[in-house]
């Protein structure tokens, strides 16, 4: 990810930074690079507009014009001003309350069940937790074997119930389940559909009444650029989450979707998945990601 955008950036930067002056002149050339930079990487063209016009007043203001290297500060502004589009500093889980609900949403592919996954290992290796899964989605039999085998694999119980049509209904009692077996988090996996509907909103949205979650995570494909951002936007006003989960970063995408959601829905990301084995998820840290992009 990102490799495009890094190159087309260092590209940019490689005639200012030669420069013992900046100039109100390269500014506007370097920006201008930097702007179209953005929109091939599917940033929205009125994000990369305000984005480049904060740098651009940054890097004439005062410290960046009498620098030492002034091309090295502006770098510095860029790397700054990406972190603080992508979300400033990291934000973890709430996870004081016990047990901890956390509901999973996402279109179908997105990537929710394998996410749900990952993200059980992470809490029970890296935060000591006990979780339970829980699978909510009752229109496909195959969701649940996935789910059963992930929580297999990893160690960690799967609620389901295989009658059971009313996911409100499974989601309640797997939350008693987990009182009395002494779960601390649930994990509830819900069904997606292929685009954004009311139905899959409204169960959802249900769900979430019924267990008062402490987080609802929303997972998107980030191969899908502005469109996982418009899903965003439709998930958020609806469900109105507490984090965004950004999967498949290990394909080929040009990373749209991970510089513009925050901005778009003022929600941070959370984690990153990058691969379908359950140990590469990443909590996301806006700042290192900033670093990657001008590394
Ligand atoms: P769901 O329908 O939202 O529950 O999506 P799944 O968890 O079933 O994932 C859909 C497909 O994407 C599966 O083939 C997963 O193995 C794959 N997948 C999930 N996360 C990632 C990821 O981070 N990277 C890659 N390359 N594939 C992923």
């Amino acid at each position: 990810m990102f490799e495009s955008l890094s190159e087309r950036l260092e590209t940019a930067f490689k005639q200012i930074k030669g420069q013992g002056q900046i100039t109100e002149l390269n500014v506007a050339s370097t920006v201008k690079e930097i702007r179209r930079a953005l929109v091939d990487a599917d940033v929205n063209y009125k994000i990369a507009k305000e984005f480049t016009d904060k740098v651009k007043e940054k890097a004439l203001g005062e410290k960046v014009l009498n620098a030492i290297s002034p091309g090295q500060l502006m770098v510095k502004v860029v790397q700054d001003e990406l972190a603080e589009l992508m979300g400033g500093t990291e934000e973890g889980l709430d996870l004081k309350t016990s047990p901890t609900v956390i509901l999973i949403a996402g279109l179908q592919g997105s990537g929710k069940t394998t996410f749900s996954g990952k993200l059980a290992r992470f809490l029970k290796q890296n935060r000591h937790k006990s979780p339970l899964l829980v699978a909510a989605d009752v229109y496909r039999p195959a969701a649940i074997d996935q789910l059963k085998v992930l929580g297999e694999q990893i160690g960690i119980p799967v609620y389901h119930e295989p009658d059971q049509k009313d996911p409100v209904l499974i989601a309640r009692n797997a939350l008693k389940e987990a009182k009395t077996k002494g779960h601390n988090v649930i994990i509830i996996d819900t069904a997606g559909r292929l685009a954004v509907d009311e139905a899959m909103m409204t169960e959802v949205a249900d769900i979430k009444a019924a267990v008062a979650p402490q987080e609802v995570l929303f997972v998107v494909d980030a191969m899908t650029g502005q469109d996982a951002v418009n899903t965003a936007k439709a998930f958020n006003e609806r469900l109105d989450f507490t984090g965004v989960v950004l999967t498949k970063l290990d394909g080929d995408t040009r990373g749209g979707a991970a510089l513009s959601i925050k901005y778009t829905v003022e929600k941070p990301i959370k984690f990153i998945s990058m691969g379908e084995k359950l140990d590469t998820l990443d909590v996301f840290y806006p700042e290192r990601m900033a670093q990657r992009i001008l590394g």
